[in-house]
């Protein structure tokens, strides 16, 4: 035991030895079987943590900061990541020097090409627009809380010419303008007068640069549309309406540091395809903390009594509506279930820390009447009502003190003719 644990040792001191710096895959927090997709997202992650525009004056972070940027480069290209799985960091130097593969890059020039602009946050530097995107979500993922990914056309900085638009990576102070972007022009305005305007050069559209060769896959327009995945979160009980902001997630270009992309939480119509399992919660309506929902009920059931109904909830959890015999329901009688409706979001969610609440449900009774009734059940039901209301019934019109016949006054209908 005692040489297993003194042989593990001079293993981890032999490994560092050799080199010199932390597994990349460990450096971003991800498995050795990761993804491209999961690479971007922690270099995403944690390029943003540690960049020393937010992190000032902190030689800890700076070096993380270089450390995320190299870890990323080599397992986001293919053939090195092998090499690097393969011969660790000093058969991936070795490929470098031997001129393999991309040359080691600024890790700025990393950040840059990720987020757009020139690597910083700094408040020189122009920042793109946000963007606003409205995500639909089903209710029951309100209710349990999920977490899932939605789709966007997000605009990327071209990975083919690294955001140059040019094929071979070469770009011209354009020659029109001399790099300026804008022309003077003199505009004759009478014989002798000139007035002098300054335009946009329109031979580099006011960049100052020129290309040769279009990069073919972005057609030299630096950035390209495309289909990109975004982790969402939903908490339990989060509100309809509730903003995610993702800093810095917008449309990235070489012309400025990425905006942030806000989420908006909407709810998604409820329908028939969308429930497999066949849900009655799916079609709650929510208001707030507070769920809806409308039971119907037959003539002899809400007048005899004795039924009851199981609602499925949003998690699967059965609520029991009933009435024990004789037990009437009102037509539009609203039954509070206290403690069915929506759980109310906490920071804390569901932990030691905090118990989930909840609303309530409300569940209004519709009462139909029957419109299929055998003649001979029909008349024989009519017989005991009209004997029994003969007896001791109650005539709700002659009690309700209206009077029998409504005359018309002639005068006021005129006068409503006039106005109109
Ligand atoms: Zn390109
Ligand atoms: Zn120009």
């Amino acid at each position: 035991m005692l040489f297993g644990r003194t042989a593990l040792l001079c293993l981890v001191a032999l490994a560092q030895l050799a080199f010199g710096a932390e597994d990349y895959y460990n450096l971003l927090g991800i498995s050795k079987q990761a993804s491209d997709k999961q690479i971007k997202s922690a270099y995403r992650r944690l390029s943003k943590k540690y960049h020393p525009d937010k992190n000032p004056n902190d030689k800890t972070a700076h070096d993380k900061f270089v450390e995320v940027a190299e870890a990323y480069e080599a397992l986001i290209d293919g053939e090195s990541r092998r090499i690097y799985d393969q011969y660790g960091h000093e058969g991936l130097k070795q490929h470098k020097q031997q001129g393999g593969g991309q040359q080691g890059h600024d890790p700025f020039d990393v950040f840059s090409r990720f987020f757009g602009g020139g690597g910083h946050f700094n408040q020189q530097q122009r920042r793109g627009p946000n963007v606003d995107l409205k995500v639909k979500i089903p209710l029951r993922d309100f209710y349990n809380g999920r977490t899932t990914e939605f789709q966007w056309d997000k605009q990327e900085i071209c990975e083919r010419c690294e955001g140059t638009g040019a094929a071979d990576g070469h770009v011209d102070t354009c020659s029109s303008c001399h790099g300026h972007g804008v022309k003077l022009v003199r505009h004759q305005l009478a014989p002798g007068m000139f007035q002098q305007v300054q335009m946009q050069c329109d031979v580099c559209g006011g960049r100052g640069k020129s290309i040769k060769h279009r990069c073919p896959v972005c057609a030299g327009q630096r950035v390209v549309r495309k289909p990109t995945p975004v982790s969402l979160t939903v908490a339990r009980g989060a509100a309809e309406g509730t903003r995610l902001v993702y800093d810095n997630e917008a449309d990235a270009s070489p012309d400025y540091v990425a905006g942030d992309l806000v989420v908006t939480l909407v709810e998604k119509e409820p329908d028939y395809a969308d429930n497999p399992d066949r849900v009655d919660g799916t079609f709650f309506r929510r208001k707030g903390d507070d769920l809806y929902w409308r039971e119907v009920l037959s003539l002899r059931e809400a007048l005899f009594g004795g039924w009851s109904r199981n609602l499925t909830h949003m998690d699967g959890h059965v609520v029991r509506l009933a009435r024990g015999p004789d037990e009437v329901v009102q037509f539009g009688h609203v039954e509070t279930v206290a403690g069915e409706g929506m759980p109310r979001w906490h920071e804390d969610g569901d932990s030691v820390y905090h118990k989930t609440q909840f609303g309530n449900l409300f569940v209004e009774y519709a009462v139909v009447m029957p419109d299929q009734m055998d003649a001979k059940l029909k008349k024989e039901l009519r017989g005991v009502w009209d004997k029994w209301i003969k007896k001791n019934g109650v005539d709700l019109h002659k009690d309700s003190g209206r009077p029998e016949k409504v005359e018309m006054r002639s005068d006021q209908e005129e006068h409503t003719h006039e106005e109109l």
